[in-house]
């Protein structure tokens, strides 16, 4: 067993905007790792961005990780309440020397880019004390820069393995801006430290944050804590995955209806792969089977279809009893005129194609409600000429003279009755759906009409013979 109850980690969205998909993967992973090591899950919501962030998303963010069941550890930290740690660590990296200001102006800094150095070249790095002394007097603003020592930053990454980059190609980067507030990089460092973190999973866009993280961990002389950085989520067009392809939010999901652990398994897929062919997991199993030796470099892509197909292997492994439970949570009406068996009947017959709970509601309205009209293009594909009116009377004398009326028995006997008359069996089988359910999609016809009854199937045969031969 690997260093149980010493995993410590977090996940620390900014709330600019809703959960995402690839926040919503960051998020998972950490979970799973934690959960794997017996370890903590803490948020550390990053709002030192005034202007952008937000109370609404910040909760927001908070329910769709409650909803996807991503339990975490208190205390939830916000950066806002923090500033007085990042000042008191900046003032201490200046007293030791690790730190300076600088007092370039933005112009000066653009000449210095004009004369194409790329990077700072170190002008406020040795000023003397009676230099700065002057410029404080004269009331000139200034950053903290970081002071950088010579050498190599290397670490090992758990998805990227060993990554080294020489100090030469950074520069004494800014630390505090001139209104004194933090820059990203810093309070990352010493909310980490401080929150005791011991590993950072993130996104592989923070891939060129981390050197820069780890100078600031080596200049206040603090343990660094374990990285792995996790592949970009793609969108078809291989490009980051952003609203722009229509990726939708983690709440656009709990409001169809779909489970969450469909979507958990979903998100562990992109990026991470169970070492056998089993896809279908439910959270424990994740748990169990999750490993950074199985999370891939390579972007992994978006594919709703994919998404679609393991969401109804979820539905199809929930009971029927707890999927009508679900439904009824949404929509307390539902089937209210039925009994249970009969509801059961109907969430059986629509199982194998749903995929989330509005689709139940959405595709059971005609067991309920007979249908009054019908989709034109499908009535001309369905029932284009009064041959079919003969072939559907006939049909419907028949289905009267049976006895049983179980889905089996129904099946049996439609396809004997089509052999008998030479029909194929899509001229029987499409104008009924047709004139039972008012659509050509939905379960099964045999379901359906076992489903219905003797009495009501019959009834809205009538009905449509009376309608279409109109
Ligand atoms: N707030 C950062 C983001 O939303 C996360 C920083 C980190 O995980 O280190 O990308």
């Amino acid at each position: 067993m690997s260093n149980t109850n010493s995993v410590k980690v977090r996940f620390a969205p900014s709330p600019t905007g809703e959960l995402h998909l690839g926040g919503a993967r960051t998020a998972l992973f950490n979970w799973l790792y934690a959960k794997k090591h017996q370890g903590s899950f803490f948020l550390r919501i990053e709002d030192t961005d005034k202007a952008r962030s937000k109370d609404v998303f910040t909760n927001q963010i908070l329910d769709s990780l409650k909803w996807l069941g991503m339990d975490w550890d208190e205390p939830l930290i916000y950066q806002s309440g923090r500033q007085e740690r990042y000042k008191y660590y900046i003032k201490k990296l200046m007293d030791e020397g690790k730190a300076y200001r600088c007092f370039c102006s933005k112009s000066d800094l653009e000449n210095i880019k004009e004369d194409s150095y790329a990077l700072y070249p170190g002008t406020c790095r040795s000023l003397s004390s009676d230099e700065i002394k002057t410029k404080l007097n004269q009331g000139i603003s200034f950053t903290v820069r970081i002071k950088l020592e010579k050498g190599q930053t290397e670490f090992k990454d758990l998805v990227y393995g060993t990554i080294k980059i020489n100090n030469k190609e950074l520069d004494d980067f800014i630390i505090a801006r001139s209104d004194g507030s933090p820059t990203y990089n810093f309070t990352v460092v010493v909310d980490d430290y401080e929150m005791e973190i011991s590993h950072v999973i993130r996104g592989d866009d923070h891939l060129s944050n981390t050197p820069k993280q780890l100078i600031i961990y080596k200049n206040l002389e603090f343990k660094a804590p374990i990285f792995a950085h996790l592949p970009m989520i793609l969108g078809p067009d291989k490009k980051r995955l952003s609203k722009r392809h229509g990726a939708p939010g983690v709440q656009s999901f709990a409001d169809k209806g779909y489970f969450p652990d469909s979507i958990l398994n979903y998100l562990a897929l992109l990026g991470w792969n169970p070492k056998n062919e089993k896809e279908v997991l439910d959270t424990d199993q994740l748990v169990n089977s999750f490993s950074f030796s199985q999370v891939q470099k390579k972007g992994a892509a978006w594919d709703e279809k994919k998404l679609h197909w393991l969401s109804g292997q979820h539905v199809q492994n929930k009971n029927s009893q707890f999927l009508l439970d679900q439904i009824r949570l949404l929509d307390s009406d539902w089937g209210k005129n039925s009994d249970i068996s009969t509801l059961i009947n109907i969430i059986n017959s629509l199982k194998p194609r749903a995929k989330s709970l509005h689709e139940f509601i959405a595709k059971s309205k005609h067991f309920f409600i007979a249908p009054d009209t019908y989709d034109e293009a499908e009535r001309l594909k369905a029932w284009p000429d009064s041959s079919v009116t003969k072939i559907v009377s006939q049909c419907s004398d028949f289905l009267a003279s049976l006895d049983s009326w179980s889905s089996d028995v129904l099946e049996s006997e439609i396809k004997s009755f089509a052999s008998e008359n030479s029909y194929g069996l899509g001229k029987v089988i499409m104008p009924l759906r047709l004139a039972v359910f008012g659509s050509l999609d939905g379960p099964a016809l045999f379901d359906i009409i076992s489903i219905l009854g003797k009495t009501e199937t019959l009834h809205r045969i009538q009905d449509a013979i009376s309608r279409i031969s109109r």
